[in-house]
């Protein structure tokens, strides 16, 4: 079963990487947007969660966030990060940069501690106000899970304007204020066997995220339930293995299994 988050705040829940972790939704509840259509997806395919609901307002946004973080005070429970994820891409978002203003405001009053973490696939760090704004945030978490351009049109499957190149690109320009994370998984797709743990993949990536220099990388697998049913979990030897990589180019590296 594949799942939708309440809309624009959920949890906290737990978070396998991230702890305790406030979420915020900036899509509509009804449904799925994004820019992608990973055959992964723990929202499911587009296709079938297409919404006419509207974003929430920025408006609506603020007010729901400090209602939860006044509830969260009263009960001694401080959250370890505030996670922009949900029903899809929240860059997407016409006021993403505003709403990630507000955030850091409220965030600075009620649980400076905490850390404001955005998980993006990175199609839209080429839209300044986007960019500036990622470069505000604790945790920049971006998605790149292959430079396999094959790879990315079966399995990430990005809208027509996407460029692998001109994203790299500005990558690089976070250096090391983003975390690159990436998904690796086994399995079919429409009859085609899919594994980016193979050093096709590996070797060709390690070396496009060694000239990004990011602060880190978080390896991880698949831990829900996918819309593509035939995707199995890369197994942990593997992501270690890939994070031992990494390691020897001089990277921070993590996998969550
Ligand atoms: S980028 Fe994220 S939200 Fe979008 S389809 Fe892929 S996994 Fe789902």
């Amino acid at each position: 079963m594949t799942i939708r988050f309440d809309s624009p705040i959920f949890g906290p829940v737990h978070s396998r990487r991230l702890g305790t972790s406030l979420g915020i939704n900036l899509l509509p509840h009804s449904g799925k947007v994004c820019n992608f259509d990973c055959i992964y997806c723990e929202c499911g395919y587009n296709k079938d969660y297409k919404t006419t609901e509207s974003v929430p307002s920025r408006k609506e946004v603020k007010e729901k966030l400090e209602k939860q973080l006044v509830t969260m005070k009263e009960q001694n429970n401080a959250p370890d990060v505030i996670t922009f994820a949900g029903n899809g891409e929240p860059t997407l978002h016409p006021q993403f940069d505003d709403i990630i203003d507000d955030t850091i405001r409220l965030r600075d009053y009620y649980f400076p501690n905490a850390k404001i973490c955005v998980l993006s696939n990175a199609t839209r760090i080429n839209k300044p106000s986007v960019f500036q704004a990622l470069q505000k945030v604790d945790q920049n978490i971006l998605k790149l899970d292959t430079v396999d351009w094959d790879f990315i049109q079966l399995v990430n499957r990005p809208s027509s304007n996407y460029s692998l190149d001109e994203t790299i690109e500005k990558l690089k320009l976070f250096g090391d204020s983003c975390i690159i994370q990436t998904m690796f998984l086994k399995g079919f797709y429409e009859g085609k066997y899919i594994d980016n743990t193979a050093e096709k993949y590996v070797l060709p990536w390690i070396k496009v995220v060694k000239a990004i220099n990011p602060e880190r990388v978080m390896v991880y697998t698949i831990d829900r339930d996918t819309p593509d049913k035939d995707l199995v979990k890369a197994s942990p030897e593997e992501l270690d293995s890939i994070v031992d990589l990494l390691k020897k180019e001089g990277l921070q590296a993590e996998a969550s299994y």
